[in-house]
């Protein structure tokens, strides 16, 4: 089956993951059977959809009229057959009981025709089991939502021992149309990718304070102020719910043994129905207490490399057996996790040798066979790290950029294509991301500056010509969307301070890019604006969420609605830029800021940008939105003719296709 191939998705279960599965591919122009086993579970999940599909026409993310298109592609139904018959993809999400889904798949065999394939939204169970309920194991595979599906971009796309390609790249497919980001689960392997790094993570912290070595406060402080995860450990458990991580616990103890022992105190608080926020009470207490108040001065340097060592010996398993590669994992757990860093990443950045050494203490101290390490672990601490040593500093090869330290603890990011006015190519994008970690991992480097090089441009924006080559396909124009949203977003992310110094053409990608410094120093001669509405286009990188953050929702939208020019005296006004100062100033005033702000705080400045960028909450949502968009604007004739007559200077005439 090809992607073209499906027009009818039917959704078994209308239930919390259920409705908001149907939901969220009704939304994408699919025709959806949502089939609950009665009429009113499956009523008030339809109610809960309409609901839905209000609020997110009342924020803007939708239109009225595509809010009411989706909410009629949707069918409540409790007839299996005339919920699947026509079925060209079934998604279950019946409740997470082996009985239950095999009396399911039976019957569901029944009804379905041949061609259709079967997903299983399961957390925990074997996705080999579930497909040997059906005649077509071969057809069937993991498709597996986060909560909820409207908001969690993620979507991993598990093998079942049996699944062929065609049915997962057709799922993966269909994943991606539906605007999620999937991630390919290579094996059946409890846990997937990210329960399989958050659940045995849980389960190390309720060690450390069974056996006495930490307290709750120490654990929580270190995970969220120290690690930089988005929450404390219990805190996110009590989000979940300790019922839930204890079953997928559970479930990995008897499918991979001993390392997987449920913690006691995991278990009595589940015994005690102590579940988290859904019942009052957890590792905090919600309803007598002040919910999970976390100390941001307790933090432990043996609670970190516990923690730290815990998850180097899970993703060290996943790559070893084939689950997934690093990038996969990483990719993962940010999208499903909310983490900051991969959890890879997170290990070779702590120091993979050091996290095999705590292992091996741990082991030697407790005998418990979780701190046994994997073999693939010890493999990888002898190359230095699970992603392939970068080369060192000075082995780094920069083509479109250049990286200078000039002096006083500033790394100084040079835009180096002053024959192309410094455009923004993906060789561009690329050297940038690298650049970033580089200066980020530099412990003498304690600011960024960024510059042009030359005097005619900071960065005159993408590069046009490079991006016209593409051609018009929406998937590749959404790709292109992505990188640059992903390399701005890590530059905006960065833990240390950065500066733009701006000389002269400061357009359009450009902009985008000068929008995720922290302040910017703009000589008197420089220009701003975001003229992608003039080719028909619209900011891709991130314009759309992030300039109306520093000069406001109504400014933002002059900047890009009429696609002007704006001088820098006028950006100052607008509070885009910081200072303006002679030209030939520029330089040395943007330097000495930069030099000023390495003089700083570094764990107060890293805690005030987290902090303040944490509070944006929707931009993920935005600019999820801003790349579909950019895709879809790449299929217009528009495009064309605003790139034409850009390229010739002439005026353009939009129709509007
Ligand atoms: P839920 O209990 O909210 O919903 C399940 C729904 O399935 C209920 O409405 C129930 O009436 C219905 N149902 C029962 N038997 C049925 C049948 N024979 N045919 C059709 N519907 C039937 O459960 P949920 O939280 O939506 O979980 C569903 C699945 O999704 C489970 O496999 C779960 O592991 C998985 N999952 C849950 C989450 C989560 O955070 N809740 C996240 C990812 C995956």
């Amino acid at each position: 089956m090809e992607l073209e191939d499906i027009n009818t998705v039917a959704v078994l279960g209308a239930g919390n993951m259920g409705h908001g599965i149907a939901e969220v591919v009704a939304m994408a122009g699919y025709d959806v059977n949502m089939r609950d086993i009665n009429e009113e579970f499956v009523q008030n999940g339809y109610d809960q959809i309409e609901w839905s599909l209000d609020k997110l026409a009342e924020n803007d993310q939708l239109s009225e009229d595509e809010a009411e298109a989706a909410l009629e592609r949707v069918t409540p139904l409790v007839d299996m057959a005339d919920a699947c018959g026509d079925a060209d993809v079934v998604i279950e999400a019946v409740p997470e009981k082996m009985e239950i889904k095999e009396e399911v798949y039976t019957e569901l065999e029944s009804v379905a025709p041949d061609r259709a394939i079967f997903a299983t939204n399961t957390s925990s169970l074997s996705i080999t089991d579930l497909s040997e309920f059906t005649e077509r194991p071969e057809q069937f595979c993991g498709m597996h939502f986060f909560n909820p599906p409207v908001r969690m971009q993620l979507v991993e796309v598990i093998s079942g021992a049996q699944s062929n390609d065609e049915t997962l790249d057709v799922i993966e497919e269909l994943a991606d149309d539906i605007g999620k980001s999937p991630v390919r689960v290579h094996k059946d392997s409890p846990g997937f990718i990210v329960n399989r790094v958050l659940v045995p993570l849980m389960n190390e912290a309720c060690w450390l304070v069974e056996s006495d070595e930490a307290t709750i406060a120490e654990v929580d402080s270190t995970t969220k102020y120290d690690m930089g995860l988005p929450m404390g450990s219990f805190e996110l458990g009590d989000q979940v719910g300790n019922d839930i991580s204890y079953h997928v616990l559970e479930y990995m103890h008897d499918v991979l043994g001993e390392p997987y022992e449920p913690c006691p105190l995991l278990e009595r608080k589940v015994e005690n129905e102590e579940l988290g926020k859904k019942t009052g009470k957890g590792f905090y207490d919600y309803e007598d207490g002040d919910g999970a108040d976390i100390p941001t001065d307790e933090q432990s340097d043996l609670v970190e490399s516990r923690l730290t060592a815990s998850m180097a010996n899970e993703v060290a398993k996943l790559i070893g057996n084939d689950v997934a590669p690093p990038e996969s994992i990483d990719e993962a757990t940010k999208l499903g996790a909310g983490f900051p860093d991969g959890p890879v990443k997170i290990v070779d950045k702590f120091g993979i040798e050091n996290a095999l050494e705590t292992l091996e203490d741990a082991y030697e101290q407790t005998g418990h066979e979780r701190y046994e390490p994997a073999d693939y672990l010890e493999e990888r601490a002898s190359e230095g790290g699970f992603y392939d040593a970068a080369e060192d500093d000075d082995g780094v090869e920069f083509d479109a950029i250049r990286v200078e330290y000039p002096g006083d603890m500033v790394g100084h990011i040079v835009l180096d294509r002053p024959h192309r006015m410094n455009t923004i190519s993906d060789d561009l994008l690329e050297e940038l991301a690298t650049a970033v970690d580089l200066l980020e991992d530099d412990e003498e480097v304690r600011s960024i500056l960024i510059t042009g090089e030359g005097e005619k441009a900071f960065s005159a924006g993408a590069d046009v010509q490079s991006m016209a080559a593409g051609g018009a396909d929406p998937l590749e124009g959404q790709e292109l969307s992505r990188l640059g949203q992903q390399t701005f977003g890590k530059l905006e992310a960065c833990d240390l301070p950065i500066v733009a110094g701006i000389d002269g053409f400061c357009l359009g990608g450009g902009m985008e890019l000068s929008m995720c410094a922290d302040l910017r120093v703009a000589s008197e001669r420089s220009e701003f604006g975001q003229p992608e509405l003039d080719l028909g286009l619209l900011p891709g990188w991130g314009g759309t969420q992030r300039l109306k953050h520093i000069v406001g929702e109504g400014r933002a939208k002059e900047i890009i609605l009429t696609a002007e020019r704006f001088d820098a005296e006028t950006m100052a006004d607008y509070g885009f830029v910081n200072d303006v100062v002679a030209n030939n100033e520029l330089e040395d005033e943007a330097l000495d800021l930069a030099t000023d702000l390495a003089g700083g705080p570094p764990v107060a400045q890293k805690f005030t940008k987290r902090a303040m960028l944490t509070g944006r909450h929707d931009t993920e949502a935005g600019l999820e939105y801003e790349a579909s968009a950019f895709g879809h604007l790449m299929a217009t004739d528009d495009l064309m003719e605003g790139i034409t007559a850009f390229m010739g200077d002439g005026e353009p005439e939009f129709e509007g296709k």
